[in-house]
């Protein structure tokens, strides 16, 4: 790697430090001016960092670099919340979505460009898959979205939390969304608390052990059915990993990182998960568990089967699970005037590894084995 022009963007600090004592004989402390520099003030010139020696940044100039991705696309809904189309080469396109409501901003940042996961009922899954992101690709959605957002509201306290629900399954491109989440919990990254930062996941049980050794963030899972013959029709994976086998590593998850809940993501289609049978169903499986429901108005997409459920279907089916003893909200749609709501993000996916009948078969596999 000597010879190397390395990206900076996304080394987690122990790594910043190995690098400026070994590349430059620099002590730890310009490793955590970096930082401050490149997350805090959303810097990205090294000539701009004024309080670095004149000789340290010319040195860093030769062997390192801050690259952030390109924003392709930037549109704007009538409720505030805002959509960047991010370049990844010169093809393909992710996106990541700023939701601002009075008490926080959210911003929904993607892990892959695609999806192999092949949910029925995700926008994301009709693309198909081509690569995991890397780190700084990870960690650049962040960086963007905060000069973006200072820059419209005038200050730098505008991401709160952060989600993994945009495109892609973070769980399985483990090696790359680990190291981003500790720079989004850094005090000299993001500085965020543990509660604030947020992985969902379609389920992929492995992976979720391995979390519970190494990283405390909140989990969030996509349960969607109450019962395996429905979500393996929804949520392929389920055929690998079944709800028991989930549910028991969720509580594993929270026992082993302390944690209050688990929050379970449930898409409300039409006629086809939201009877109030699969209502009381998913009381049994949650009643007197540490566990939250979300339950999410399906959000259409160009070629899609399925509808949303009307609005009083959902409300009896959060009021069945309510008297049942198992806290459920509903999620408050935001952004689907230009496609950002949850699912509806399609991004740019070209030069497919997998097409999506592939995605069934064998790269399930293959993604459930990488990490
Ligand atoms: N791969 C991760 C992140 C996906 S997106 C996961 O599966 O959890 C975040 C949430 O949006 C998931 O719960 C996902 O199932 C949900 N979602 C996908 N498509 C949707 C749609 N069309 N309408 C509503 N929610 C959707």
């Amino acid at each position: 790697m000597s010879g190397d022009i390395v990206n900076l963007l996304g080394l987690p600090r122990a790594e910043l430090e190995t690098f400026v004592a070994d590349r430059l004989g620099a002590k730890p402390f310009r490793a955590r001016q970096l930082m401050k520099w490149v997350y805090r003030r959303g810097v990205a010139e090294f000539s701009q960092m004024t309080d670095l020696a004149q000789d340290f940044r010319a040195q860093l100039g030769l062997v390192a670099k801050i690259t952030v991705p390109q924003i392709v696309t930037q549109q704007q809904s009538v409720d505030g919340t805002q959509k960047w189309m991010l370049a990844m080469d010169e093809v393909q396109g992710i996106e990541t979505v700023y939701i601002p409501e009075p008490d926080r901003g959210t911003l929904c940042i993607s892990s892959q460009v695609g999806c192999a996961m092949d949910c029925s009922f995700c926008s994301t899954a009709q693309q198909g898959f081509n690569r995991n992101l890397s780190v700084a690709e990870i960690v650049g959605q962040v960086w963007l979205a905060h000069r973006e957002i200072s820059e419209i509201r005038g200050d730098g306290r505008s991401i709160t939390n952060i989600v993994f629900m945009g495109m892609g399954e973070p769980l399985a491109n483990y090696r790359n969304v680990v190291p981003a989440m500790r720079i989004f919990l850094d005090d000299l990254g993001y500085d965020l608390s543990r509660r604030r930062v947020t992985l969902s996941t379609s389920g992929l049980v492995p992976q979720i052990y391995k979390l519970a050794e190494e990283c405390n963030v909140a989990l969030a899972v996509s349960l969607h059915a109450p019962n395996d013959e429905l979500r393996n029709e929804l949520v392929p994976i389920n055929r690998i990993h079944p709800i028991a086998e989930l549910l028991k590593a969720c509580w594993h998850y929270l026992e082993k990182q302390n944690g209050r809940s688990v929050t379970f993501e449930y898409v409300m289609l039409d006629g086809v998960n939201d009877k109030p049978e699969h209502a009381r169903a998913l009381a049994r499986l949650l009643r007197g568990r540490p566990a939250k429901l979300n339950l999410i108005p399906f959000n259409i997409f160009p070629g899609t089967r399925y509808r949303r459920s009307p609005a009083e279907v959902i409300v009896q089916f959060r009021d069945i699970l309510n008297e049942h003893g198992v806290i459920a909200m509903i999620r408050r749609t935001r952004g689907d005037d230009i496609d950002a709501a949850c699912g509806q993000l399609a991004g740019r996916v070209r030069d497919r590894v997998v097409t999506r009948l592939g995605a069934r078969r064998g790269h399930l596999h293959s993604s459930v084995q990488a990490s």
